[in-house]
């Protein structure tokens, strides 16, 4: 089977060729663990299994590396410790804090079908590759110490700037970082920093003699290289982390290792903003996974696991998406219909090879997801079709044995009353109109939280809006 992936390195789609196909490797930025993840950190999670699942089905399930780590040294983390344990150590709050959210987001991410990664290192447990790869920067002339820092010199590497498309003098001249004093060039970042007394500190690299610990973008290179090696096929993350995290990663691995490139190919995904908007906590519209799938707050439901993950995969990766209440019902709707289907049948066999084949496509999971209806409306007709329908649904991880039951997590098993459900979908049509696009909101969130599901429409006729609805459960 073809594989083919877009490559932010090369700004197109390519064919993807394993370095070696027994040990295909990959590596994704995780998450900095101070606090629940939200359900933007929820996107690179579960399109980077998705990833992973492809790459297992095509290469075999023991011929696949997949490393997503653990950033367990970040001053946001040391700020929260001292937020939530003023009494404590700061080391002893920051492992509490570490550990506590940690655990969170292995529950959360197991509710959204993921897979766990074949290795999850955790930063603070690869110090040593990090001061390794500092000593190896100043030695190569790639990075200088200053004022108890490391710093990278970027002047020193003729092509940074590539993953980024933007060269150097372009950076300089756009650049608002502020300009420490003991940094050479402006856009010289830190590997190495001093600790201030009580802060987490190690042994310092390069004769520095007071302790420290690792800028944000060395962890990365010293976990990659750990546990992939110095050259792997595939990194991954959101759209965020081209510049300057990744970036910054390619020229710390390339310069210490004197290698053409870090990995292959680079994918990212693109952003998640929530019923049209960026999500923030100022705006009143951030969400975290754990409030998604275990309390009432997103679109007045609590939503399963499998549901919200159906609504992820029903964008392709590399667009934005639009999370909105509208889009997990509709998920819901779906994934119901299927469970019905479903009862009673055990997967057997292959994944559908046209689901396959879409998803090798640079991962088009809009097409895959079309071809599964199809499916499910053949096997109301045949059983070796829903086998075959459970099958491809496991292999995308929308399916588990779940029942109408499970799905419907939340939902009360109250009767909509008709004439009312009629006339909040006329209001919210009616505000439509009107062009009161926050009450027609909140008519439809009104309406979720009885369990309908709206339809719009357009009249072929007419060309205004109609709304259809049901039931979804
Ligand atoms: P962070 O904890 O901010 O480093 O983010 C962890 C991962 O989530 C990174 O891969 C980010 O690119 C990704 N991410 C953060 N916010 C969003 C968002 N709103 N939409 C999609 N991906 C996001
Ligand atoms: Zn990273």
């Amino acid at each position: 089977m073809a594989l083919t992936l877009y490559n932010t390195l090369t700004r197109r789609k390519e064919p993807f060729e394993p370095i070696d196909a027994a040990n295909v490797r990959m590596y994704v930025c995780g998450p900095t663990v101070y606090d629940y993840a939200h359900i933007g950190n929820a996107r690179p999670v579960i399109v980077f299994d998705m990833v992973f699942r492809l790459l297992r089905h095509v290469y075999g399930a023991d011929h696949v590396t997949y490393v997503r780590n653990i950033t367990d040294v970040d001053d946001k983390i040391n700020a929260r410790a001292a937020k939530d344990f003023p009494d404590l150590p700061l080391n002893e709050a920051i492992r509490r804090v570490t550990t506590a959210t940690e655990k969170q987001f292995h529950d959360d991410i197991a509710a959204l079908g993921v897979l766990p990664p074949t290795v999850e290192p955790r930063a603070t447990e690869h110090i040593e590759g990090m001061t390794a790869l500092c000593d190896a920067l100043v030695r190569r002339g790639h990075a200088y110490v200053a004022d108890g820092h490391v710093l990278f010199d970027v002047s020193s590497m003729a092509d940074y700037g590539t993953l980024s498309n933007r060269s150097l003098e372009e950076m300089e001249a756009g650049a608002r970082v502020e300009v420490a004093p003991y940094k050479k060039g402006p856009m010289d970042f830190v590997l190495w920093k001093p600790s201030k007394p009580g802060e987490p500190a190690w042994t310092s690299p390069c004769g520095i003699e007071t302790p420290g610990r690792p800028g944000w973008h060395i962890e990365c290179s010293a976990m990659s290289e750990k546990h992939l090696g110095p050259e792997f096929d595939i990194h991954g993350g959101g759209i965020d982390l081209v510049f300057p995290h990744h970036e910054n990663e390619i020229a710390q691995s390339r310069c210490a290792h004197g290698t053409p490139v870090m990995a292959r190919v680079w994918m990212h995904n693109g952003f998640l903003q929530v019923e049209g908007e960026k999500m923030s906590k100022s705006l009143g519209n951030f969400i975290t996974i754990n409030e998604l799938l275990a309390t009432k707050k997103f679109g007045a439901n609590q939503w399963h696991g499998r549901v919200a993950r159906l609504a992820m995969l029903g964008t392709h990766y590399r667009q934005p998406i639009d999370w909105t209440a509208e889009r997990l019902l509709q998920a819901r709707a779906t994934l119901l219909d299927f469970a019905d289907l479903l009862a009673g049948v055990e997967a057997a066999g292959e994944p559908n090879a046209d689901v396959v084949a879409a998803l090798s496509d640079d991962l088009n999971t809009p097409s895959a997801l079309s071809i599964i209806h199809g499916l499910a409306k053949s096997a109301k007709r045949n059983p070796e079709g829903a086998a075959e329908l459970a099958a491809t649904l496991e292999f995308m991880g929308l399916y588990g044995g779940e029942t109408r039951d499970a799905l419907n997590v939340g939902v009360e098993a109250a009767k909509v009353d008709a004439d009312k459900v009629d006339a909040l979908v006329a209001a919210r049509l009616a505000a439509r109109r009107a062009k009161d696009f926050k009450e027609s909101d909140r008519l439809r969130d009104e309406l979720a939280a009885m369990g309908v599901a709206l339809k719009d429409a357009k009249d072929p006729q007419t060309g205004e809006i109609v709304t259809s609805w049901e039931v979804a459960r």
